[in-house]
């Protein structure tokens, strides 16, 4: 098998340059993700609140850490101290709780908003009324400790190209539309995370500005250890 430091520099050639590269390392060990570090990425990506702070603790603190899964209310606390980025926003009940608790650190926390725009049910995300609800809602106006960076969402998992491609442009309109309507001065509204292992380049054509890759650089997940 190829080494981390191989496959990650092989996916690396292929991002073009003004996309970000997330290296998502959820459930991998430390000492593979340090492989990756070595060769001076500094971007990674985590879905589990407590993995991620475990790792955040143990690992050099020039990382900067994502998180990109379903977060729970309750599990915020552990990562408002540090967190560069949460991809994963998807109810204005989050956003409140993410503000509250990054206050508490003193911090300001960029957020990506999470849009549903796959066919699967077991997805989340907000759709474009929820997230108008949000955005005009008087607590969204009365936050001070988060920072509205752009959208996320998941495409379907399908060998279906067309069907790929036309969820991202979809999500490209999103954010278009939500820039216009809310966030048309704003200088920080300009991310659009999209693109994993599987469906990466087509993400980048339809002007992805952050891609989320796992499996490409680490193999395959084992979720039964
Ligand atoms: C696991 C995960 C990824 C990475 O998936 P790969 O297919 O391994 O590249 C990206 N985004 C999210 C939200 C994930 O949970």
């Amino acid at each position: 098998m190829e080494s981390h430091a191989v496959t990650f520099k092989k996916v690396q050639s292929t991002i073009s340059e003004n996309v970000k590269l997330i290296v998502v390392s959820k459930t991998k060990p430390i000492a593979e993700i340090m492989e990756v570090y070595e060769c001076g990425h500094r971007i990674f990506g985590e879905n589990k609140a407590q993995e991620l702070q475990e790792k955040y603790e143990y690992m050099p603190k020039d990382i900067e850490w994502h998180f990109i899964g379903h977060l729970q209310t309750n599990k915020v606390k552990y990562i408002t101290p540090f967190v560069s980025l949460i991809h994963s926003i998807d109810s204005l009940r989050l956003l409140k709780e993410v503000n509250k608790s990054a206050k508490k650190e003193n911090r300001i926390v960029d957020c990506l908003l999470q849009f549903f725009i796959a066919e699967e049910e077991t997805k989340f995300g907000l759709d474009m009324d929820e997230a108008r609800e949000l955005l005009t809602s008087e607590s969204f106006k009365n936050m001070e400790n988060i920072q509205i960076c752009g959208v996320m969402g998941m495409a379907t998992y399908t060998e279906d190209k067309t069907q790929i491609r036309r969820e991202f442009a979809h999500l490209k309109n999103i954010f278009k539309e939500i820039k216009a309507e809310f966030f048309a001065d704003s200088d920080f509204f300009k991310e659009i995370s999209m693109g994993m292992t599987n469906d990466c380049q087509i993400a980048i054509e339809e002007g992805s500005t952050m891609v989320r890759i796992g499996s490409a650089i680490f193999g395959e997940r084992n979720y039964s250890k």
